[in-house]
């Protein structure tokens, strides 16, 4: 252990006396003084975030721009214009954040984590899946309906970074640096306007127990989560620098929004302003107040300064979503085919009766593959068994074909619901 030097020493690193420094530490063969140890301190910390930066293969010049990460964007998720500006910028500071060199004179950036409030199925995971999958940093997905207070049935609001640990491999700087996000956070609103009526272990209470997380702060953490394993050793996760990304559908919050819409119209400037105002798509106008009268609370909507709206999605965007995107559904088929040595091509009018049926059935792009996959599964089994010609095998999906194959499966009795 080092101890204090005496006076006629000299640092082995400035060469300062004793007399010249505040302190002089010796060592086993030579002696530090307060100003160097300080330094090297600053050194050690400085190739420690280096470290980690590679560990995450982030740095300032690598970091993809606002520009490129919604280009990746683009090739997975159809429309939804706004949300991907709103993430790609908020991502790109997020990172610029961790990578922010700590120094005494910087500007401390804030975190901004985002909600997304769009109708289910509208692309929300999906954009925050293609977000991690770009930046390669630990990601995971929270359903908020399964969280509840400490003591309920239920899970521990600790166990979303338990999900985060395990995809780092508990690695806990990679974990630090991850992505989380919270869908359906909609459904722990506040039930009803007077807090005290009843326990809300599963609303408020949970809210609360969030804020911790949003934040940042420490929270002990059970690595193997759950309440099963009382004689774990917590891991220690700072929230700081983890991202946060919320989703919801927030049913009925159009009606919150159209009635502020209109007290603000009738309030000043009437004429113009309602007719400008875009009825199909209440959702764009959605500022934090409407999130406040839904049931979330200030403190929660503080802590998620980004914003931004989904749109509903029309046929023509099904349409798209069934061919365009890299791993499209369509795409995916085909993949499958090929490897049986078959070539799979769809009509286009084959893909339009697939659109109207999901619009039919209510179930949107969450349902288009749903269908795809009834249209697919007589040829997906019979296929594989059948003798290989010489010539390559084509399979050709006609309208015709695929209403067929839907009348035959049980999908087909959604049509009543
Ligand atoms: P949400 O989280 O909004 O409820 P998801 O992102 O889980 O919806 O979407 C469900 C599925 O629907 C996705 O896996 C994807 O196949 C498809 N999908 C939804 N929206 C889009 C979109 N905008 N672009 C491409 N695919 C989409």
């Amino acid at each position: 252990m080092a101890k204090k030097a005496n006076s006629s020493n000299h640092c082995s690193f400035c060469g300062r006396s004793e007399q010249e420094v505040n302190l002089l530490i010796s060592g086993m063969t030579g002696f530090i003084c307060d100003m160097c140890a300080e330094q090297a301190h600053e050194i050690v910390n400085d190739s420690f975030q280096s470290n980690t930066k590679s560990d995450m293969d982030l740095t300032l010049p690598t970091l993809p721009k606002p520009a490129q990460i919604k280009d990746f964007l683009d090739l997975y998720v159809i429309k939804q214009e706004n949300a991907k500006r709103f993430l790609s910028v908020s991502v790109y500071n997020h990172y610029k954040r961790i990578l922010q060199k700590s120094g005494k004179d910087d500007v401390e950036i804030e975190k901004s984590n985002i909600i997304m409030v769009g109708e289910t199925g509208t692309g929300k995971t999906l954009l925050a899946r293609t977000i991690a999958k770009m930046l390669q940093v630990p990601f995971t997905i929270v359903d908020a309906t399964v969280l509840t207070e400490a003591g309920y049935v239920g899970e521990d609001i600790e166990s979303i970074l338990t999900r985060l640990l395990q995809v780092a491999d508990y690695n806990v700087n990679a974990a630090e640096r991850g992505i989380v996000f919270i869908d359906e956070i909609d459904k722990i609103a506040r039930k009803s306007d007077n807090p005290s009526i009843t326990r809300d272990v599963s609303g408020e209470g949970v809210q609360q127990g969030l804020l911790k997380l949003l934040e940042g702060s420490v929270v002990n953490v059970p690595p193997q989560g759950g309440r099963k394993h009382p004689e774990q050793r917590m891991i220690a996760v700072n929230t700081k620098n983890i991202l946060f990304i919320c989703g919801g559908a927030f049913d009925g919050i159009e009606k919150k929004i159209a009635q502020r819409l209109n007290t603000r119209v009738v309030g000043y400037a009437a004429g113009n302003q309602s007719s400008a105002i875009d009825r199909n798509n209440l959702m764009k106008y959605i500022t934090p107040l409407d999130l406040k009268s839904f049931g979330l609370i200030p403190e929660i909507i503080g802590r998620l300064p980004v914003l931004t709206y989904l749109e509903p999605l029309d046929r023509e965007a099904l349409l798209r979503i069934l061919a365009e995107p890299k791993n499209s559904i369509i795409r995916q088929y085909q993949k499958l085919f090929e490897m049986d040595g078959v070539t799979l091509s769809f009509e286009h009018n084959a893909c339009e009766y697939i659109v109207d049926k999901a619009i039919e059935f209510k179930l949107g792009a969450r349902g288009l593959r749903s269908i795809v996959e009834a249209i697919m599964i007589e040829a997906m089994f019979t296929l594989p068994s059948e003798e290989k010609n010489e010539e390559k095998r084509k399979m050709h999906v006609t309208r015709e074909y695929a209403a067929g194959q839907l009348e035959k499966s049980d999908l087909h009795h959604l049509k009543v619901a």
